[in-house]
């Protein structure tokens, strides 16, 4: 739940995947009933960072051409492999 109301009807905000929806006049039955901080959003929210993450670190390894730094980047994407998979599969 957001700290400021809906600018158009002081409706109560929550945020959702990073989108804000107003609980007054936004349909939220497309969304989970639950939205804000609940155990599914936060996993769905890390499952994205680490993919994103994971992406961005490949992408570097790949341009990289100094073994040190491609050890650093082979290991920070190991943990973002390893966390992916710790997480609950949908
Ligand atoms: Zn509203």
């Amino acid at each position: 739940m957001l700290a400021d109301p809906c600018p158009r009807d002081g409706g109560i905000q929550v945020r959702y995947r990073g989108k804000v929806y107003c609980t007054t006049h936004d349909d939220l039955s497309s969304i989970t009933t639950s939205a804000g901080v609940s155990y599914d959003n936060v996993v769905a929210q890390m499952r994205e960072v680490l993919l994103s993450r994971l992406s961005e670190t490949t992408a570097a390894l790949g341009a990289e051409k100094e073994p040190a730094r491609q050890e650093q980047l082979v290991s920070l994407a190991a943990k973002y492999f390893e966390l992916l998979q710790k997480l609950p599969q949908k």
